[in-house]
């Protein structure tokens, strides 16, 4: 048996639980999207479609962060954000606003009011993602789990550094993406085509085939002679990591 696995696995289980993003975006197929996304990347997600809606769940439950588009029906993200920098509850609350080409002054205005950041449409998902990290690492350190850890491999995020036992493991980028995407949900399968979105991003037009690829490099990278394979082939459907890897 593998006791330190076991451990590795309940210390990773034992962290903070995963953070809570609300998406406040009246076009249902962004919303869609960034939902998709983030529950992917292991966050919870709640939306609303007006500016008056936000208000009113802002009200019931404070997320740990809030992406904000700028234009809303009924009350604009502008003037969401300034209401709640005005309450004690949400006063630091970390705020992404998503902002349309051509709003540049319109944009100095929102981080005035008070956003942390900003995203202009259209954007990269994966580099939203990374800006909602950065964010949520400065500003809610203790949500983000900066190391994921299964079995005898190791991923720090921050460090962006793989162990596998003692032995480090240098990736390429696109294979380190690829097995923190796969990591931080284990046992989730992924099609080629949601690796695709999720690790080259949206805009990428790579054959699907390049996904194997990776796959295969990344493979050769963490497994050395009669070491345990993590990463499931799931045939017609597309790869997994193993969320049994470590414990047997
Ligand atoms: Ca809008």
């Amino acid at each position: 048996m593998n006791t330190e696995g076991n451990k590795a696995q309940m210390r990773a289980k034992g962290k903070a639980s995963e953070p809570l993003v609300m998406i406040v975006e009246d076009e249902e197929a962004i919303a869609l999207m960034l939902t998709y996304n983030l529950k992917a990347e292991g966050f919870r997600v709640v939306h609303a479609s007006r500016g008056d809606e936000a208000e009113l769940m802002l009200a019931e439950q404070v997320p740990d962060l809030l992406i904000l588009d700028w234009m809303l029906p009924a009350v604009s993200g502008l003037e969401v954000c300034r209401r709640l920098r005005a309450r004690e509850e949400t006063s630091d609350l970390p705020v992404i606003m998503l902002t349309a080409r051509g709003e540049e002054n319109e944009r100095v205005r929102g981080l005035f009011i008070g956003a942390d950041d900003y995203v202009v449409k259209p954007f990269s998902v994966p580099e939203l993602l990374a800006r909602v990290r950065a964010l949520l690492r400065r500003a809610r350190p203790e949500k983000v789990i900066g190391l994921l850890e299964l079995g005898d491999l190791k991923l720090d995020r921050n460090a962006r550094r793989v162990h596998r036992g003692e032995r480090e493991i240098h990736l390429g980028p696109t294979e380190f993406r690829l097995l923190e995407h796969m990591m931080s949900r284990p046992g989730r399968v992924f099609s080629r085509d949601q690796l695709l979105d999720g690790v080259w991003g949206l805009s990428s037009e790579i054959d699907e085939r390049t996904v194997d690829v990776h796959v295969g490099r990344l493979r050769k990278a963490i497994v050395r002679g009669r070491e345990k394979d993590p990463i499931r082939t799931v045939r017609g459907a597309g790869y997994a990591f193993d969320e049994h890897f470590g414990k047997r």
